[in-house]
């Protein structure tokens, strides 16, 4: 296949440190391993500014070191969040540390879900109002918002709702094609978005928008990705592993940059060549780098 592979590794999200110690917390760790990350083969990384001990924190000054130092470093995109520490924040006050960081690339999700995690063997939920609201008008927002930033929107799409949105805002011309997304899979008693298995992403194929107008990575929380990472380089789209989403015990706790190295083996030995950071602006019709 001559379209290349796309891998945005997602390093740290909310995830703490636990079984797996190699989860960067600081912007300077963070920028280590988004180099390492590029060197493995990725053209992107997905990050969450987070405190010295792991909290969480969409502190624009923090985004700005971090998009800051991963550049003193490597010329891999940087994605960051849309500060979902506040569910339903203020739209203006959500997009606050886009406009100060600067990143490429950030996340919008076309839609709401609830984000509360269910604990399967204690048959109860962990909480019970963790509502992700995001309206059609806030989108509306941060999509024209981006576009005058010139920073591309990735689209969390967590249900094949979200990637119907995505087709008609498309069609109205609030974003521009190829549009890129996150699939976000769920395993483990995350209950959000479609589950973490073959056949919850298969569930998405029949809403893709016509035409390839639509570049999208699979991502797996709380389970290994690769069934479906096999899936989605088969299909000619696009993954994003990383141990925000999952810590890997059974592959012997590995680094972000291992997790990027073995997404990048699967596509080369499937016939699938990956991008460059550069290739990677072109494919999604980015400005080019400054
Ligand atoms: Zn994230």
């Amino acid at each position: 296949m001559d379209k290349k592979l796309i891998i945005n590794c997602r390093l740290n999200e909310f995830e703490l440190r636990g079984p797996n110690q190699n989860i960067p917390y600081t912007p300077d760790e963070i920028a280590e391993d988004a180099a390492r990350c590029r060197a493995a083969g990725a053209s992107i990384v997905h990050v969450h500014a987070r405190g010295p001990n792991g909290e969480k924190s969409n502190s624009p000054e923090l985004y700005a070191e971090i998009t800051r130092k991963i550049r003193e470093k490597s010329d891999i995109l940087i994605h960051t969040t849309l500060g979902n520490v506040e569910n339903a924040g203020d739209a203006a006050h959500r997009i606050k540390h886009v406009q100060v960081a600067l990143p490429d690339i950030a996340t919008i999700d076309p839609g709401s879900t609830n984000l509360d995690r269910f604990r399967i063997r204690e048959r109860r939920f962990e909480s019970v109002d963790k509502v992700y609201a995001n309206s059609i008008d806030n989108c509306m927002f941060f999509a024209k918002t981006m576009r005058e930033l010139g920073v591309k929107p990735s689209l969390g799409l967590w249900t094949v709702s979200f990637m119907r949105t995505a087709g008609v805002f498309l069609d109205l011309g609030l974003l521009d094609a190829p549009a890129l997304a996150i699939i976000p899979l769920c395993g483990d008693g995350f209950i959000a978005g479609h589950d973490a298995t073959p056949a919850g992403l298969e569930a998405y194929f029949h809403a893709e928008p016509s035409g390839d107008r639509l570049q999208w990575c699979v991502c797996s929380y709380n389970a290994n990705i690769f069934p479906m990472a096999a899936l989605a380089i088969a299909r000619g789209q696009h993954v994003a592993p990383g141990l925000g989403d999952y810590q890997y015990p059974e592959l012997g706790l590995p680094t972000n940059a291992d997790l990027v190295a073995k997404c990048a083996a699967m596509a080369r030995d499937m016939g699938r060549a990956v991008a460059t950071p550069a290739e990677t602006r072109r494919m999604l019709n980015m400005r080019p780098a400054t």
